[in-house]
C-alpha cells in the first residue's frame, strides 16, 4: 500500500492514477502554505457582506484614531513646553 501525495488516501502499490482524486499519486506533493503564491483573481462576496466588512473596519479604526490623537497631543504639548513658545 502507498499513499496518494495529494489526498493521502491509501492506494495499491501499482496504482498510477489515484482512484480518489484522479491525480498522479507519485507526483509532487501539493504546495504548502509557503508554496506557490496565492493569486487572488476575484473577490466574490455579496454587497451586503462587503458593506458590513467596511463598517467593521471603520468602527475598528476609531480607537486607533483616538490613541493617535492623544499621542499627537502629548507630543505637541511636550514640543511646545520644551521650546517655550
Ligand atoms: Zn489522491
Amino acid at each position: 500500500m502507498k499513499k496518494c501525495h495529494h489526498c493521502l488516501e491509501e492506494l495499491a502499490d501499482d496504482a498510477t492514477v489515484c482512484t480518489y482524486c484522479q491525480r498522479d499519486p507519485d507526483g509532487p506533493p501539493p504546495a504548502g502554505p509557503r508554496g506557490a503564491p496565492v493569486v487572488l483573481t476575484d473577490i466574490d462576496i455579496p454587497v451586503g457582506t462587503l458593506v458590513v466588512l467596511l463598517l467593521k473596519i471603520a468602527v475598528a479604526s476609531i480607537p486607533a484614531m483616538l490613541i493617535l490623537s492623544v499621542l499627537s497631543f502629548i507630543l505637541s504639548a511636550a514640543f511646545v513646553s520644551f521650546f517655550r513658545f
